[in-house]
């Protein structure tokens, strides 16, 4: 069985903890890898490594890590495909997903190139006689990333690219189920020229976690996961003195108005509902028709819905691939059998898809449940698979008002054909990021990515102007430089003059 060990200090280092976790080929349903668990030891050994290098990599013109980055970036760029295929085979979406996703993480290589342009400060002249002030941007040190399963090569970009290029040193604790393409980006970061020891990786479960967050030489943690475990990231992270950036879950709703293109909407839905087998923070899970739209809506999304194609990802032609574990496929199982129980209406059943060749896959096909209400557990909870719900509203205010009801806040969308029913939403909603006939709206990297309420804890969101913020600390100056050098003291507070 081969293994996955940490990297740490530019090079490979093979775990010592005794504890190794099993990675999947989800199609196939069988092991493929097992990968080394890090102790707190272990974490520490990293976080070492990255401490070590920080002073020298913060003392790094601008110029130098713009150029490593310009570098990565080609080498990302060249190898799209080898990514590609190590989250096909970890994960298990299908290899056009996994090419998307290298791409929109690449987008953050990209931003953080112009780093020299982005820790630009402000500059005054003559605040006062003499007296100039200006301000300027720091690293922080050694800054760490918890990242998920369902965007192994994405979610790390979102994080390293801006930290690293903004001058500090990055320890990475990637998912355990999927950690393949984290090794595959640590040797295109030292082939970049990276110095040894800037980027590190921690592989490893709760453990490894807990020796990040209590670690007292790592300044700040961002996290990208399920919405209980961010909370706890963020009130343990800031309980020891860290900046916390922590991103959880989600339930997307789409609204679709009688006056929207509906068969144009239901191949968003299905699109945005059942890509990457519902396994996206993005994914619209929560159908809202309102009104007239909502029979003609679910007549268009059953059609579709049955003839998603289902199988594994690296197979031509393929649309949906398996969900990542065992676990997550029976546990959505539950969830559909769930939403039966309470009385919704299913409308296509997903819970024996017929998948020849890969009985053991852990496959789930599309399932669509309508005459769903806010109290069933199908509508309050984050299924994270292949399962559309869909819930009717009498009105767009109606609609509006369920969303903002949700505990989750990541993103939502609206379908329609009028200009003023879409401001009204842009104006009312509480969500971090919405889609205005747009299924999914994740924001291009140099816009900034998060949600509100229970779906972002912290302040600040990940990537673009919101990631340089979060890697770094403002400093203001006040210079003068008086040509005599006689000054009287003065008690009172500096006035300008
Ligand atoms: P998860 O919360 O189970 O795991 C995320 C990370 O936390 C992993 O690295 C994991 O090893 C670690 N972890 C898991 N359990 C832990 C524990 N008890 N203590 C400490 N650390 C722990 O999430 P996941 O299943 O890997 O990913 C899916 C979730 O991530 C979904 O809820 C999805 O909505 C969310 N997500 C959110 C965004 C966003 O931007 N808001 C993006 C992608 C995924």
């Amino acid at each position: 069985m081969e293994r996955i060990s940490h990297w740490i200090g530019g090079k490979t280092v093979t775990g010592e903890s005794g504890r190794v976790g099993p990675v999947f080929d989800p199609a196939a349903g069988v092991q493929t890898h097992e990968v080394d668990l890090a102790s707190a030891e272990e974490v520490d050994r990293a976080v070492k490594a990255a401490a070590e290098a920080f002073p020298a990599w913060r003392a790094t013109s601008l110029a130098k890590r713009s150029e490593i980055m310009f570098r990565l970036r080609e080498l990302v760029d060249a190898h799209r495909a080898d990514i590609a295929k190590i989250l096909t085979a970890q994960h298990g979406k299908v290899m056009s997903d996994a090419m998307g996703e290298v791409a929109r993480g690449l987008e953050n290589i990209e931003y953080a190139c112009g780093v020299p342009n982005l820790l630009k400060g402000g500059f005054s002249e003559q605040v006062s006689t003499g007296v100039d002030v200006y301000s300027i941007r720091q690293p922080l040190g050694v800054v760490a990333g918890i990242t998920p399963f369902n965007f192994p090569a994405m979610v790390p970009m979102w994080m390293f690219a801006n930290a690293i290029a903004c001058g500090n040193a990055f320890v990475l604790k990637p998912s355990e189920k999927d950690p393949g393409a984290s090794m595959y980006v640590a040797e295109l970061l030292s082939e970049a020229g990276l110095p040894d020891g800037v980027f590190n990786v921690v592989h490893g479960d709760k453990v490894a976690v807990d020796a990040i967050l209590e670690h007292p030489t790592i300044d700040a943690v961002s996290f990208v996961g399920s919405t209980p475990i961010a909370r706890y990231i963020y009130e343990t992270g800031t309980t020891h003195g860290k900046r916390v950036q922590a991103l959880g879950g989600a339930k997307n709703h789409m609204i679709v108005l009688p006056d929207a293109d509906i068969p144009f909407a239901a191949d968003a839905i299905i699109g945005a509902g059942y890509g990457s087998a519902g396994e996206r923070c993005m994914a619209i899970s929560a159908v809202v028709a309102v009104g007239d739209a909502g029979d003609a809506l679910v007549a268009e999304l059953a059609s579709r819905a049955r003839a998603v194609k289902v199988g594994p990802g690296d197979a031509p032609g393929i649309e949906m691939g398996p969900v990542v574990t065992c676990a997550a496929r029976d546990r959505i199982m539950g969830c559909i059998d769930g939403g039966v129980a309470a009385g919704a209406t299913l409308v296509v059943d997903g819970r024996a898809p017929r998948v020849p060749g890969h009985e053991n896959g852990f496959f789930v096909g599309p399932t669509l449940f309508d005459a769903v209400t806010p109290e069933m557990a199908i509508y309050r909870d984050e299924i994270f698979g292949p399962v559309l719900v869909v819930v009717r509203a009498g009105s767009l205010a109606d609609a509006i008002a369920l969303v903002n009801r949700n505990p989750y806040a990541n993103g939502a969308a609206l379908f329609t054909r009028s200009g003023h029913a879409a401001r009204r939403f842009q104006e009312d909603v509480d969500v971090g990021m919405l889609g205005i006939n747009v299924p999914i709206p994740v924001p291009m990297a140099f816009y900034s990515f998060g949600g509100w309420k229970n779906s972002l804890f912290g302040d600040l969101h990940v990537h673009g102007m919101d990631g340089v913020r979060f890697y770094t600390r403002g400093k203001a100056v006040t210079a003068r430089w008086p040509d005599d050098g006689s000054a009287a003291p003065g008690f009172h507070m500096p006035l300008m003059g």
